[in-house]
């Protein structure tokens, strides 16, 4: 694969950092239609309003092993209590023809940049655990507990936002769309983004 053809990019966020309306906003753009985004195969329970083939292909635990005994991911997870993985082949030819964005987690993440050192890693940072909190609860989709249980796992998962290219701030839709525009649109050097991510910030959500 040639890799300096097209770009490779990455976001992660814990569940809740606001991923999907962002994403949904950066893809109505018109420079949009040479950004390809990759739909994962996943064991986890449809909730309402997935959609099959668009928010992801939903295949049961047998199925999911055997694809990973054939080989067929490029990286694969666990995350929470489901399985989470990338179909290899696609992202290949698909890298072939347009640039490729993966919603994927931070163990997902390592992989690809372990296979695609050139690929652009991104981290949405929600500005509080409350907001985070909030944010789960309004969004109607998840049980109390399972709430309790993904922020609990959030604390782990921004443990690891220094490893990415990129942190962008969430507080506000608004600037964290344009940021991400910009990594995304106007290739933006991370060495000159100008991530609004204090060290404080860091320090508050990692104590
Ligand atoms: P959700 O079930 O809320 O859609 O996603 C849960 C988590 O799984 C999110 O952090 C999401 O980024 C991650 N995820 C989704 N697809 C993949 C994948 O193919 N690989 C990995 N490693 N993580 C994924």
């Amino acid at each position: 694969m040639n890799e300096n053809r097209h770009k490779l990019f990455i976001i992660s966020s814990p569940s809740g950092g606001g991923k999907t309306s962002l994403l949904k906003s950066l893809f109505e753009d018109s420079r949009a239609n040479s950004l390809w985004m990759s739909v994962s195969h996943t064991t986890r329970k449809k909730r309402k309003g997935d959609q099959e083939g668009k928010d992801y292909y939903f295949i049961g635990v047998e199925e999911f092993k055997t694809k990973v005994k054939k080989g067929d991911f490029i990286e694969y997870a666990q995350v929470f209590e489901n399985y989470y993985g990338t179909d290899k082949e696609t992202i290949f030819s698909r890298l072939e023809k347009s640039n490729v964005f993966l919603e994927i987690d931070w163990q997902g993440a390592e992989i690809i940049k372990k296979i695609f050192p050139k690929s652009l890693s991104i981290f949405l940072l929600p500005p509080s655990y409350e907001d985070l909190r909030k944010r789960l609860n309004n969004r109607d989709l998840d049980s109390e507990e399972i709430i309790k249980k993904r922020l609990s796992e959030a604390k782990k998962e921004i443990s690891k936002c220094m490893d990415f290219d990129f942190l962008i701030l969430n507080d506000e839709f608004t600037k964290a769309l344009s940021e991400l525009k910009k990594i995304v649109f106007e290739n933006i050097d991370s060495r000159k983004f100008n991530s609004r991510v204090s060290s404080e910030l860091l320090k508050n959500l990692l104590d």
